[in-house]
């Protein structure tokens, strides 16, 4: 009954409330960031549940990464009273994980499978193909983006390689990353018992970050989805940032065709950022201002030019002191906010974005020299994987009861392991590899599940959103947060667009410009109230010391919408710490 439920939709204004109740048939929801999109989606689930009576088990929403996931779970827990039942709130791989461990012995898979990681794969295909361990890396990444846009080889060599990784996992029950939708297609395309029985699942379908779905994934949801579908792709193009990883924004217009009868809307209010950083966004993408800025103009953005990668990271780490503790005067206004205008910043309302995870030693330095605590999203291929791997094999020989026992010191021993390198992105991990192992101690998981959960891990996992701490992110890893306070360091041309060093890493086409530019667009639309662009006018770049032009991007935003800083030079150099990118 309605009744009762009346705030449900209450939060939304009228045009979120519309998208989250029309569940009548396919919907795209096409917005731009701070739209309220993924507002939109988790109201949506708990208008289904609620006030359409649907069981929760029908609902599925698919999300980007493991932790969004989580959050979304949260939220709707709040929203669902206990009782209701519990929605499939997957990512695309804990969805394809689920769906083998169900049907995949039917198949011809073994039911004691596992997941390999990539340096296992690695060694099996080198002496497979008799190739380096460095060439059946690059070999495997080809592989993998094969098996993502279902694309036929190009060469005999990669053809090769398809056929070995396939053949190697066979022989020991491991399937990869990839395989984890791959499978599950090739499955219901060749068992119409299987697909019937599937679609009958879920009647209802949910999408977040649509423009970021590949052709295989995009692939399973056509056969998940029950005829009289209502599925909701959510996203937005001018974000799609993947690319090089296979995905494929196509899939927007696709759905219009594939489903029919799907309606198009638009969500057109901006509730995140201030007017000044929605404007310098909307330039820099090129794509006009939304309808409706919800929020006042407040300061322009900041452009400072320190002179090196030592100097920009410091006044990264002494401006973020000066904002400590201050008051957050620019977020009045912002709809929403707790207190308007009257908390006090603290350190998770800082973060700082980059493009390469190499541009994180010096922030690093700079923040520990200031005292400022930070969280590090790891990069790929996720340090933590190997190190629990590692933790694991080891303990599968023991007891039950050994495991436990001995559990805590194996932490203490792999702490040991990680303190030289006094790393953030260490220290990160491990805290992760003990909440997992921990639970392995406590028993509410398993170690297959904890292996599982492992290898479903991606760059933005290794990220504890309720640390009270700076973030350190790649512009990637940062995809739908926000902050009120963001930097986004190396403007220049060369990081922000990243230039390829080698042929041999140098994506093909003209399209990866574009996914650059998209990407800074990502970064900017983070921010709530202050936004601060950084640049060195020299840096230690491909073994040199270099002066990188600033950013082309920068000339695309309104002059009075960037105060530039331009800080004098730095003197006497010789005895300080170098930094190296690539
Ligand atoms: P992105 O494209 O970056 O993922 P999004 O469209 O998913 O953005 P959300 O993260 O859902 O946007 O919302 C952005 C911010 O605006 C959040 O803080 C959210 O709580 C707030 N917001 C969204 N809709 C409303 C609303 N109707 N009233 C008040 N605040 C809102
Ligand atoms: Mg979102």
């Amino acid at each position: 009954a309605p009744s009762g439920h009346a705030g449900l939709l209450a939060g939304l204004d009228a045009d979120q409330a519309h998208a989250a109740a029309k569940v009548d048939g396919p919907l795209i929801v096409a917005a731009g960031p701070g739209s309220g999109k993924t507002r939109m989606l988790t109201h949506r689930l708990a208008h289904l549940i609620l006030e359409c009576g649907e069981p929760a088990e029908a609902c599925l929403a698919i999300t980007f990464t493991r932790r969004t996931a989580e959050e979304l779970r949260e939220r709707l827990a709040t929203l669902i009273p206990a009782g209701a039942g519990e929605c499939a709130i997957h990512t695309f791989h804990s969805l394809g994980l689920a769906f083998l461990h169900a049907e995949g012995p039917a198949a011809g898979l073994t039911a004691d499978f596992r997941i390999a990681d990539e340096r296992e794969r690695a060694t099996a295909l080198a002496a497979d193909l008799d190739v380096s361990h460095a060439r059946a890396m690059r070999l495997l990444k080809t592989v993998s983006l094969l098996k993502r846009t279902g694309a036929p080889p190009a060469d005999e060599e990669s053809a090769a390689a398809l056929a070995a990784s396939r053949r190697l996992g066979q022989a020991g029950k491991w399937v990869d990353f990839d395989d984890l939708v791959v499978l599950p297609v090739e499955i219901l395309e060749s068992a119409p018992a299987v697909a019937a029985r599937w679609r009958q699942r879920f009647r209802h379908i949910c999408i977040d970050e649509f423009q970021d779905v590949d052709a295989r994934q995009y692939r399973l949801l056509q056969l998940l989805s029950p005829s009289a579908a209502s599925i909701c792709a959510i996203g937005d193009p001018n974000q799609a940032i993947y690319g090089f990883r296979g995905a494929d924004a196509a899939c927007f217009a696709r759905f219009g065709q594939d489903f029919p009868g799907a309606r198009t809307l638009r969500l057109g209010r901006n509730y995140r950022s201030t007017g000044c950083i929605v404007s310098a966004a909307a330039q820099v993408i090129g794509d006009g201002t939304p309808d409706d800025i919800t929020r006042p103009m407040r300061e322009p953005l900041t452009l400072h030019a320190a002179a090196d990668e030592r100097a920009e990271a410091e006044f990264v780490a002494t401006t973020i002191e000066s904002l400590l503790g201050g008051h957050d005067m620019l977020a009045a206004g912002r709809k929403g906010a707790a207190h308007d205008g009257d908390r006090p910043l603290g350190f998770a309302d800082f973060a700082v974005l980059y493009r390469t995870d190499a541009q994180a030693a010096a922030l690093r330095d700079a923040l520990d020299r200031a005292g400022i605590p930070y969280k590090k999203s790891s990069p790929a291929p996720i340090a933590g994987q190997p190190l629990v791997a590692a933790l694991l094999d080891a303990l599968a020989r023991q007891s039950a009861e050994r495991r436990a026992t001995a559990l805590p010191a194996r932490i203490v021993a792999a702490a040991e392991q990680l303190r030289p390198e006094q790393n953030a992105a260490g220290q990160a991990t491990l805290a992760e590899a003990r909440n997992w192992l921990g639970a392995l101690a406590t028993g509410t998981a398993d170690e297959t599940q904890l292996r599982e959960q492992v290898a479903l891990s991606t760059e933005a996992d290794f990220w504890d959103a309720r640390a009270d701490r700076v973030s350190l992110l790649t512009m990637h890893a940062a995809k739908g947060l926000e902050f009120p306070v963001v930097f986004v360091v190396g403007v220049e041309d060369g990081l922000t667009p990243f230039s390829w060093g080698t042929a041999d890493a140098a994506p093909a086409d003209e399209g990866a410009a574009g996914e650059e530019r998209r990407l800074f667009y990502v970064a900017l639309t983070r921010a709530r109230d202050r936004l601060f662009l950084t640049r060195a006018r020299e840096r230690a770049w491909r073994g040199q010391r270099r002066a990188l032009p600033p950013s082309p991007f920068l000339r695309d935003i309104a002059p009075e919408l960037l105060r530039v800083q331009d800080a004098p030079p730095r003197k006497a150099r010789a005895e300080q710490q170098q930094y190296s990118l690539f």
